[in-house]
C-alpha cells in the first residue's frame, strides 16, 4: 500500500502521523530540520514548542481548550499522551517539560513500525506520485513550499502576517448602549443594512480612550518578524492613534451615516463598529482593531468603550509573522484543497492558533486521510463537540467580509464562542435557581457535557464504507 506522506513533524503533523500509522496504514514524516531550521526553532525534535511550554487549561469542564485536551484524550492522541507524561505543576495548566515531551514524541514515532521519518525540506510541492499528503508546515513554513502553495491557491489567498482584531462574544455586549445599523443602512450583497453593532463615543470618552491607547505597553516584532515587509492596509490602532489625535476617528472609529436611537438628535464623536464573525452569530470582531497591545492591556482598555463595559473576549489582537491559508474558501469540510485534493492541511497553517488547537486539526486530518486510504466514508466530528466547533471555524463558519478578500479570515483559538448556543441551565440538580455569574460557568458545564457524549457517539460508530 502507498504510504500516506506528511509534510512537517511538528505539533499537527506528528499527530497526524500517529493517527495514520495507529489506524494501520504506513506513513513517511518529511521534517526539514536539522538539515534547516526556522526562526523560531531550535532542536532536531519532533513536536518542538518555540516558545511557551504550557498546553493552557486543562478544565474540562468549564473551559473550551480543556475539553480539547479531553477529546483529543479519548480519541488517543499522541501530543496529549506525550504531554500528560512529562507534565509540570502549573496550577490548573497543563505545563509540560519541553525538552522530555518532545523526545517521548520523537521516540514513539521512531519506534513505531508503520511510521518512516524523513529528513529533508519538501523544496516545493509533492511530486506526483505522493497520491496522499497532509501539509502540516506551520507558522514558518519554507519559503520554497510556500511560494509554491501560492502559486497554486493565488496570491491573495496564503498571507504571511495575522491581523487579528479582538473578537467579543455577542452576549457580553451591552444592548442599552450599543445599536444595530450599517453605515448609511446599506444592506450589500448578504446584508440588511443593521449588520454592525456600534458602539457611540462623546469627545471626552474619545480622548481618554486615545490617552490610554497611547499610554499602553505594546509588543513588539521578533528581528526577524521586522524584516518581513509590513502589509499596507493592516496599521495596528496604536500606530493610527500615533499618527493625530484624530486619525482614529477618520479611520476605523468614523462617527459618519449613523445616528444613535438610544440619543436622538445627538452626534457621537467617535464610533467602534463590531461586526458578525461568525455562521452561527455569537461572536463580534472589532473592526478594523488590529493590535500589538499587550494581551493584559487590552481587555482593560477596550471595556472603556460604552457598550463593550463588560465585554469577554474570545479573542485578543495581534499582528504576528504566520503563515495560513484562506481556508473557508480552499478547504473542503476534510480540509482538502479543492484545487488538489491529494492535498490536505492541517495544523496552524490552516488558520487555527495555539500548540494544541494545532495538533487536534492534525489529530482530524490524519484520521481522514486514514478513511480515505481505506475507503471508508470519514464523517467529521459533531458541530458541538471543540473538534467539531474549531473544524468549523476553519472550512465553514466563517463569514467573509466585504472587500477585506482574504484577510477577513483570521486564525482562532478554540473557544465556546464557537459552539452552536445552548440555553443557560435555569437551575442546578438539586433545583436550586442558579445566579448571576454561576449561570456564565454552568452553561460552559454543559456545552462541555453535550461535547463529550456528542464525541463518545461519533468515536465509537462504525467505519462505513465509501460507495464505488
Ligand atoms: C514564534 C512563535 C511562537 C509561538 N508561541 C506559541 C505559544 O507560546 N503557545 C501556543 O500555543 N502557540 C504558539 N505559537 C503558535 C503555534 O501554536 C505553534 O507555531 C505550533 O507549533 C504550530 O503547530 P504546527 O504543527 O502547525 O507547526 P510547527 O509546530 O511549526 O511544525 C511545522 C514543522 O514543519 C517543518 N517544516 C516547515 N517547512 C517545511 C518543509 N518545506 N519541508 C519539511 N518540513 C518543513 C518545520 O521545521 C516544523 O517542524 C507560536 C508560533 C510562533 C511562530
Amino acid at each position: 500500500m502507498q504510504p500516506i506522506h506528511i509534510v512537517g513533524g511538528g505539533l499537527a503533523g506528528s499527530e497526524a502521523a500517529w493517527q495514520v500509522a495507529q489506524a494501520g496504514l504506513p506513513v513517511v514524516l518529511h521534517e526539514m530540520r536539522p538539515l534547516r531550521q526556522t526562526e523560531a526553532h531550535k532542536t532536531d525534535g519532533l513536536a518542538e514548542l518555540v516558545c511557551s511550554n504550557s498546553f493552557r487549561s486543562d478544565d474540562a469542564a468549564t473551559n473550551a481548550v480543556g475539553l480539547l485536551h479531553e477529546e483529543m484524550r479519548r480519541a488517543g492522541s499522541l501530543i496529549m499522551a506525550a504531554g500528560d507524561a512529562h507534565k509540570l505543576p502549573a496550577g490548573g495548566a497543563l505545563a509540560v517539560d519541553r525538552d522530555r515531551f518532545s523526545a517521548e514524541v520523537t521516540r514513539r514515532l521512531g519506534e513505531h513500525p508503520r511510521v518512516a521519518i524523513e529528513r529533508g525540506e519538501v523544496a516545493g510541492l509533492p511530486p506526483a506520485e505522493w497520491d496522499s499528503v497532509i501539509i502540516a508546515t506551520g507558522p514558518l513554513t519554507s519559503p520554497a513550499l510556500s511560494a509554491a502553495i501560492q502559486r497554486l491557491t493565488g496570491e491573495a489567498e496564503l498571507a504571511f502576517f495575522d491581523a487579528i482584531a479582538p473578537i467579543v462574544h455577542l452576549d457580553s455586549i451591552d444592548p442599552a448602549i450599543t445599536w444595530r445599523q450599517s453605515r448609511y443602512d446599506k444592506a450589500g450583497p448578504a446584508g440588511t443594512g443593521a449588520d454592525y453593532i456600534n458602539c457611540p463615543m462623546t469627545r471626552g470618552e474619545y480622548e481618554a480612550f486615545l490617552d490610554a491607547l497611547l499610554a499602553a505597553e505594546k509588543t513588539s516584532f521578533k528581528d526577524w518578524e521586522a524584516s518581513t515587509p509590513y502589509f499596507d492596509g493592516c496599521l495596528p490602532i496604536e500606530v493610527m492613534a500615533e499618527r493625530g489625535r484624530d486619525t482614529l476617528r477618520f479611520g476605523p472609529m468614523k462617527p459618519v451615516g449613523l445616528s444613535n436611537p438610544h440619543r436622538h438628535g445627538e452626534r457621537p464623536h467617535a464610533v467602534v463598529q463590531l461586526r458578525q464573525d461568525n455562521a452561527l452569530g455569537t461572536l463580534w470582531n472589532m473592526v478594523g482593531f488590529q493590535t500589538k497591545l499587550r494581551h493584559g492591556e487590552q481587555a482593560s482598555i477596550f471595556r472603556m468603550i460604552p457598550g463593550l463595559q463588560n465585554a469577554e473576549f474570545a479573542r485578543l489582537g495581534g499582528l504576528h509573522r504566520n503563515t495560513f491559508l484562506n481556508s473557508p474558501k480552499l478547504l473542503d469540510g476534510e480540509l482538502r484543497l479543492r484545487a488538489e485534493p491529494r492535498l490536505r492541511f492541517a495544523g496552524q497553517i490552516t488558520g487555527c492558533e495555539g500548540y494544541v488547537e494545532s495538533a487536534a486539526i492534525g489529530l482530524l486530518a490524519g484520521r481522514a486521510a486514514a478513511a480515505e486510504r481505506t475507503r471508508a466514508v470519514w464523517t467529521p466530528p459533531p458541530p458541538t463537540t471543540a473538534f467539531g466547533a474549531l473544524l468549523a471555524h476553519i472550512t465553514g463558519g466563517h463569514l467573509a467580509a466585504e472587500g477585506e478578500g482574504a484577510r477577513s479570515f483570521q486564525p482562532m483559538n478554540v473557544n465556546f464562542g464557537l459552539f452552536p448556543p445552548l440555553e443557560a441551565p435555569s437551575h442546578d440538580a438539586a433545583g436550586h435557581r442558579i445566579k448571576g455569574k454561576e449561570r456564565g460557568a454552568a452553561k460552559k458545564r454543559a456545552l462541555s457535557l453535550r461535547a463529550l457524549a456528542d464525541l463518545d457517539r461519533w468515536l465509537a460508530a462504525p467505519a462505513r464504507a465509501a460507495a464505488e
